[in-house]
């Protein structure tokens, strides 16, 4: 372990399933890292990667090819001690808090169960007592009230926070959320939107953030990074605000054309023009740049031949675009 290494470091990571449909390449070399209070958004949408990069963050899916680094080791290599470490600090919450729930287990045995298990509290008073204190940490109050309960017995709001709670239960250092929200009602989701915003610099967690809705990483990742997944890659990465408010991609200027709160100057002026053609199969994709069949500055000769890499445009910017890259190295007269 050495200080400087980040806590979870993706070094070009993919991921490719065998289905009966033939392989497919869910995840193609994509590298990110996150730390200890960082949060990092995944966005895009569906069938871009983003759940399977997550995934194998969380170890949850062993990459093909690259390795998932925990404080600078390969996890594959890790040692028994340093693997429960990783088990512990790195957590997954799924997009449904009612299929991830045991619907035979009150909360009180949902939130034990890890606590006795990694030796946390030694007999059901403690548990009892620690399990309450989890839930006022996401607001899930009286604790006393809900801690008997049963899933069925909670809205879907308040299951979700339960599954939080779980989470925190081995004091992590990165939450993985994986649509953590998006099954909730929008007033529910502001709700726990504010406690995972909370919880990140009271307790200094980090998250890797996964989501489509580009409001809502607007709204969650501020202050963090966010990597705009397309088709399995990495398309733009840098902070969220400044690619929100300044995006550089076709494909992230088309993701914002389509938020819908956004108001109609910023829409106008984030209006691509991107073609309304089918998203590619990942079975059978693109040559050259996966988007080019829906790009608006679509370039007959490299963009259907050259699949580009991601390249910085600006201090913390990266983009993977012929045509922003060129358009960059003209500007800077190089
Ligand atoms: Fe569009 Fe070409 Fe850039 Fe791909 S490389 S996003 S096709 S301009």
């Amino acid at each position: 372990m050495t200080d400087e290494a980040p806590l979870i470091a993706l070094k070009n990571v993919s991921q490719v399933f065998d289905t009966k449909r033939g392989k497919v390449p869910a995840v193609r070399d994509v590298s990110l890292e996150v730390n200890a209070g960082d949060v990092l958004c995944l966005v895009g949408e569906s069938g871009c990667g983003k759940t399977t990069t997550a995934r194998m963050a969380a170890g949850l899916a062993p990459p093909s090819e690259g390795t998932v680094e925990f404080n600078g080791r390969d996890i594959t290599k890790l040692d028994s001690a340093a693997r429960k470490d990783y088990r512990k600090s790195v957590q997954f919450v799924h997009q449904d808090p009612y299929a991830s729930l045991n619907p035979i287990r009150s909360v009180y045995g949902t939130l034990a169960a890890p606590l006795r298990k990694h030796g946390l509290a030694k007999n059901k008073k403690e548990a009892w007592a620690q399990a309450a204190a989890l839930l006022e940490r996401v607001d899930l109050t009286p604790a006393d009230k809900f801690l008997p309960k049963y899933p069925h017995q909670m809205s879907g709001g308040q299951r979700q926070r339960v599954a939080v709670a779980r989470s925190l239960s081995l004091q992590p250092k990165l939450i993985v959320a994986d649509e953590a929200t998006s099954m909730l009602d929008v007033s529910i989701r502001v709700g726990v939107l504010r406690t995972l915003t909370r919880l990140r610099t009271e307790l200094n967690v980090g998250f890797v953030f996964i989501t489509h809705d580009l409001a809502i990483a607007r709204y969650f990742g501020t202050g963090g990074n966010i990597a705009v997944m397309y088709l399995g890659r990495v398309v733009e990465f840098g902070p969220t605000a400044d690619v929100i408010a300044n995006p550089q991609h076709p494909y992230t200027k088309a993701l914002l054309a389509a938020v819908p709160e956004i108001d109609p100057e910023q829409r106008l002026a984030h209006d691509s023009g991107v073609s309304k053609v089918d998203i590619p199969s990942l079975t059978d994709l693109p040559t050259g740049c996966t988007f080019h069949p829906r790009c608006p500055l679509y370039r007959p000769g490299d963009c259907d031949t050259v699949e580009p890499n991601l390249s910085f445009v600006d201090a913390g910017r990266e983009v993977a675009c012929h045509v922003v890259s060129e358009t960059v190295d003209a500007a800077r007269g190089e």
